[in-house]
């Protein structure tokens, strides 16, 4: 019996995620499978904490991975932290922003929204005039928006965030691993990520982290939390204290290519790895002009991660996809909502934002818009 699995490619992935996994997290994947509750495997949970501190910017005590992906870990945020009628401000431009709106009106809270065209960053001082309106117990903004491409000031969403008494959550499933995320310096109390873009992991953890403060929102809440699985009460004692208590069964050999995943970042170096990003994404653009290729995002709002390239007049954008998938074994995004079929979107994630596979993916390109 043919398997299919033996028949998989290995294509280079330059979507919006998952991106490419390097060998040495392949290699952690496939080591024994031990028991969740084994001393020794509780080793490698303490070790992942201080991992993704590292990372993330932040000494947070409660910075843990949740079992899903990244949108589990948006749900993880918003269901420990919103209670229902809780008025909550999400800055929304682009898909990203939509579903934290979605995730927190099912919670019951009484969700304003600020909107920003998609393609541009959130404007600063609106920001500003809305928090001057009425106060909020949360503000949630995405900082890599991946549908659009476009990088948001959160950091100077977070000065004004700050001198209200809102906690303040950012999204960074894009952005970490690839761009400086610097969770306590934002003055950001809940941050959440997802292990398949910059950390090169394949998908199915999202790294979180709650702030004293977010904690003690969540210690004070009028409600119990209305989602058992994501409830971070319980999941703590998990995660957390000299005895562990049994919550769900951890993900074990996903956690070992996040500990890899990981490690192979901060050996590299923090700067280091954001440089490689940022210098694989000028390869890019360089490239793309002299092909007639332009870019939807203005130059000082552009992620080096995710980049939204226009589709030329009279190119069918998911024929080019089609054609880079089938004969140069190349993935790459189409566009989401009002940017559907108007962008194609090129990730350079994590293992994939290398020199040599943008060379590849600019030769490919080349070669099928002949
Ligand atoms: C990918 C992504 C998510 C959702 O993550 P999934 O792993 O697809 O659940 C959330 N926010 C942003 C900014 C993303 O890019």
């Amino acid at each position: 019996m043919t398997h299919l699995l033996d028949q998989l490619p290995e294509v280079l992935l330059m979507g919006p995620g998952p991106s490419c996994v390097p060998p040495a997290v392949y290699r952690a994947l496939s080591r024994p499978t031990i028991g969740h509750m084994d001393p020794r495997f509780i080793s490698v949970m303490d070790e992942i904490k201080g991992l993704l501190r590292q990372v993330m910017g932040t000494t947070n005590e409660l910075t843990i991975p949740v079992s899903g992906t990244g949108s589990a870990g948006m749900e993880t945020c918003f269901v420990n932290l919103v209670e229902r009628g809780d008025p909550v401000l999400v800055l929304v431009n682009g898909v990203f922003g939509q579903r934290m709106t979605d995730v927190a009106t099912r919670l019951g809270a009484e969700v304003d929204t600020l909107e920003f065209a998609w393609g541009k960053p959130v404007l600063v001082e609106a920001v500003q005039e809305k928090l001057g309106e009425k106060p909020y117990n949360l503000v949630a903004v995405v900082h890599a928006e991946t549908s659009t491409g476009v990088c948001n000031p959160v950091a100077e969403i977070g000065q004004l965030v700050r001198q209200t008494d809102a906690l303040f959550l950012v999204d960074t499933v894009t952005s970490l691993g690839g761009m400086p995320v610097t969770m306590d310096q934002w003055g950001c109390d809940v941050m959440y990520s997802g292990t398949q873009k910059c950390l090169s992991c394949p998908p199915g953890l999202a790294p979180v982290s709650f702030s004293a403060r977010a904690v003690q929102k969540l210690r004070s809440r009028r409600s119990k939390v209305p989602n058992w699985y994501l409830d971070l009460t319980m999941i703590i004692q998990y995660w957390d204290g000299a005895k562990r208590v049994y919550h769900h069964t951890a993900p074990v050999n996903m956690l070992y290519a996040l500990d890899q995943a990981l490690r192979v970042i901060l050996e590299e170096g923090l700067d280091q790895v954001y440089a490689r990003h940022r210098q694989a994404h000028e390869r890019l653009v360089e490239g793309l002009a002299p092909l007639g290729l332009e870019m939807l995002v203005a130059p000082e709002s552009r992620l080096p991660m995710l980049n939204a390239v226009c589709v030329p007049e009279g190119v069918d954008e998911a024929t080019v996809r089609r054609r880079l998938l089938e004969e140069h074994n190349i993935e790459m995004g189409a566009g989401l909502g009002p940017l559907a079929g108007r962008i194609w979107r090129i990730g350079l994630m994590g293992h994939t934002a290398r020199p040599e596979n943008v060379d590849r993916l600019l030769e490919a390109f080349q070669n099928v818009l002949k």
